[in-house]
């Protein structure tokens, strides 16, 4: 029952610590109550989306991941370009 109380508790802290990165409460909510500990880490060391460097589709204009090789939106294939933009969280501190 301790153990229970204790899974739930590390469950809903990776959770948020996962929401908080952008990404899925639910996911790492399960992540971190079925491994305790290692959900959390693993949560507080997930890469967040919102620090990729990005970029603009030349083709269709929508804002896609520097890695993406190609457009998720028109299938456009993507350069590898000289210029991104610079990450969600770095735009959003400054504001
Ligand atoms: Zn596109």
């Amino acid at each position: 029952m301790i153990y229970l109380a204790f899974a739930l508790w590390m469950g809903i802290g990776a959770g948020v610590v996962g929401r908080i990165k952008g990404s899925s409460f639910f996911i790492w909510f399960v992540i971190g109550a079925v491994l305790p500990g290692l959900g959390l880490l693993a949560a507080a060391f997930y890469r967040s989306d919102r620090d990729e460097v990005r970029r603009q589709c030349p083709t269709c204009g929508r804002i896609v991941k520097l890695h993406d090789a190609m457009c998720m939106s028109c299938g456009t294939d993507l350069e590898f370009p000289e210029v991104g933009i610079e990450p969600e969280s770095a735009a959003l501190q400054r504001r």
